[in-house]
């Protein structure tokens, strides 16, 4: 166990802290280092010992990366993502670049959250890593906060004025006020593991469509690269014959397969699914929940840790600013739901979108086909992925145009 307050205190039983949040993953962190920036006091719990690691595809995109900076991350050991080179299913090939002099990134997420709650610490939030969250405490339907156990399994109860759950698709809060839902109509399952000895092109980031899959290889440099394979969800799929399934799926993607054709697996793969899933509110009576908590769609875009991100700005204001008027109330906090949902709602249904199109490989090849002719609407695309632009950028005339 690692407990460290601010200035280094322990933390005092019974304590009533402003605001607890569950889970130091990027929305956990941002939203504790924003509120503990504001002098609130907040407690930021994490069943997980830093640095640990995350399955992810660890891409930022350049939105992404300009939010880390603003709110005082440091990042190092990156690696430059200048643009996208996507393989359709019958081969043809478009880039899809960032604007002149932007980038996106790799980073190790074991690298990128430790820097996020090493962040948070910082601004004055209390940091409590192996300490699972088991349950809320609440009293008239209120939530007065959260109890738990340590690694050593000694139980503890921990007070605030609200909780913020930011625990990813295992939210427990979300999961005890009866918010979370599974999406039955999106349903895919992910594979993933690092390779070594990769060929690197130079500053891409290469996503391969498929028949029912796509792959996604992200480059960490030296020949290390990320693999992400996202399948449709197969019950059956397990632990234990993941890597026959991988070895399976990856033989339909040819493409890709060709250029791991050199290469070495480092480690077993891992698999995560169904992923897609939401929350019916974001908000009730004294808590919120951020990033993934929320709700999750699908890793395609690269978007997860910048929505992760936004929805963790907007929860410590609207957190900030109840704790500031002492109404903490569902009434009060529904605001968030509304804010939540006018800054990512249009990115939401552009992912669901772009699902539509990747699921059909003859309108992914089309598609790609037109983008491949028209490379200036490939790199607005990028744009409103890598969060530079708005999703309604895509309705302007240029775009629009590559297709008509
Ligand atoms: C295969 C895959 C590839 C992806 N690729 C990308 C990508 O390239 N780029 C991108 O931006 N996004 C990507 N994403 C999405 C991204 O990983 C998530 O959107 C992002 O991690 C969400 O951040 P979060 O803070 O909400 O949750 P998480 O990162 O999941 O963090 C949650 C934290 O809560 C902790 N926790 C969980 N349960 C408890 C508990 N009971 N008590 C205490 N702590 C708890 C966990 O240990 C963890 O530290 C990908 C996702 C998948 C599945």
């Amino acid at each position: 166990m690692n407990m460290a307050g601010a200035g280094g205190t322990d933390l005092n039983p019974g304590q009533l802290w402003d605001a607890i949040v569950a889970g130091a993953g990027p929305a956990g962190s941002t939203a504790a280092a924003l509120l503990a920036e504001r002098g609130l006091r907040v407690l930021v719990v994490d069943r997980a010992i830093f640095p640990r690691d995350k399955m992810c595809g660890e891409y930022l995109g350049a939105g992404c990366v300009d939010l880390l900076t603003g709110f005082g991350v440091e990042l190092r050991d990156t690696h430059p993502i200048r643009a996208m080179r996507v393989t359709a299913p019958d081969g043809t090939v478009f880039n899809a670049p960032y604007p002149e002099g932007r980038s996106g990134l790799a980073i190790r997420r074991s690298q990128l959250d430790a820097l996020l709650l090493e962040n948070a610490r910082r601004k004055g939030a209390a940091c409590l890593e192996g300490f699972r969250v088991e349950r809320l405490l609440l009293k008239d339907g209120k939530v007065q906060g959260v109890e738990g156990r340590l690694h050593g399994g000694e139980e503890k109860q921990f007070l605030a004025r609200i909780v913020i759950g930011a625990e990813g698709r295992n939210s427990v809060v979300a999961r005890h006020l009866g918010l979370f839902r599974w999406n039955r109509s999106h349903r895919r399952t992910a594979l993933g593991l690092h390779y070594e000895g990769v060929l690197p092109v130079n500053g891409f980031a290469e996503v391969f469509l498929g028949a029912g899959l796509y792959g996604i290889l992200n480059p960490l440099g030296a020949g290390v690269a990320n693999l992400s394979l996202v399948v449709d969800h197969d019950a059956s799929l397990s632990k234990g014959h993941a890597g026959a399934y991988f070895a399976e799926a990856l033989g339909r993607l040819p493409a890709l397969r060709e250029r791991l054709a050199q290469a070495r697996p480092l480690e077993d793969v891992k698999v995560l699914g169904p992923m897609a899933h939401h929350a019916a509110r974001a908000s009730a009576d004294g808590a919120l929940l951020a990033g993934d908590a929320a709700g999750f769609y699908d890793p395609f875009t690269g978007e997860g840790v910048y929505m992760a991100l936004i929805s963790a700005r907007l929860a410590a204001a609207v957190a900030g600013e109840a704790l500031r008027r002492g109404d903490c109330s569902a009434r009060f906090l529904r605001s968030y739901d509304r804010e939540r949902s006018a800054a990512l709602g249009g990115r939401y249904r552009l992912e669901a979108a772009i699902q539509r199109i990747i699921r059909h490989p003859r309108a992914a090849d089309l598609v790609s086909r037109r983008l491949r002719e028209r490379e200036d609407a490939a790199s607005c695309l990028m744009e409103v992925l890598g969060g530079l632009a708005w999703p309604r950028a895509l309705l302007s005339g240029g775009f629009l145009s590559a297709f008509l």
